[in-house]
């Protein structure tokens, strides 16, 4: 009489679904930060700049207009010693939630450096690109921002550009962008200028 063997073997995979599901909602949660500035919430430089890439040679292909703005907040050293680094933070916080309200979905809003912001404006002229930044100048202006006991105001100056037609690189917009930004400053601050 022979004995037969029979080897059976039940696997529950419940369990290994269940992590291959929190193991991929974790990776996108970790795509989404590695794209986010931690205090302000708007996308980061390296993200931002990786966008500016991509919209550009979209723009070029089509023929589409692109424009940017570079905003930066006006002596925000004195605010930092006046408030402290944490009002400074509130105001980071505050003036770029404010902004964020003013623009397009397809803008994209990123944190360039410490109070130094830019904005890139897919299918907009220049003409365009400045009456956004008029806007978003006039608009933090009236802010009044809560910090403790403490009302604080501030001011941004921006600088606009165009991509034109000609072989300009995105790096050299934003140079163009930085070059207005600092004739905005040079003319005396809470106002926008465009090259
Ligand atoms: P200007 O009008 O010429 O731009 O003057 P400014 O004082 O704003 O320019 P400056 O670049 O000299 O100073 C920027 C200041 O921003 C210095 C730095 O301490 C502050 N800053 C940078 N990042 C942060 C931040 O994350 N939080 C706070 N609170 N301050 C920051
Ligand atoms: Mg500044
Ligand atoms: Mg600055």
């Amino acid at each position: 009489i022979h004995k037969k063997n029979i080897c059976i073997l039940i696997e529950d995979v419940t369990d290994v679904c269940h992590y291959q599901g929190q193991l991929q909602k974790a990776l996108h949660e970790l795509e989404q930060m590695s794209r986010i500035d931690g205090l302000t919430q708007i996308y980061n430089r390296k993200y931002w700049q990786e966008s500016l890439d991509q919209e550009y040679a979209k723009a070029k292909r089509h023929s589409k207009s692109l424009s940017l703005i570079m905003l930066d907040l006006d002596h925000f050293k004195s605010l930092n010693d006046n408030y402290g680094h944490q009002g400074g933070d509130v105001v980071l916080m505050e003036v770029t939630a404010q902004v964020s309200k003013l623009l397009r979905l397809e803008d994209v809003f990123g944190r360039y450096g410490g109070e130094e912001f830019a904005i890139m404006l897919p299918e907009t002229d220049i003409a365009g690109a400045v009456n956004v930044a008029n806007r978003i100048c006039k608009h933090i202006a009236n802010l009044n921002f809560n910090y403790q006991t403490q009302r604080i105001k501030v001011t941004a100056s921006l600088g606009v550009a165009q991509a034109s037609d000609e072989a300009l690189s995105h790096e050299e917009l934003i140079t163009h962008a930085d070059k207005a930004l600092y004739q905005a400053k040079a003319n005396g601050r809470n106002q926008v200028f465009s090259v």
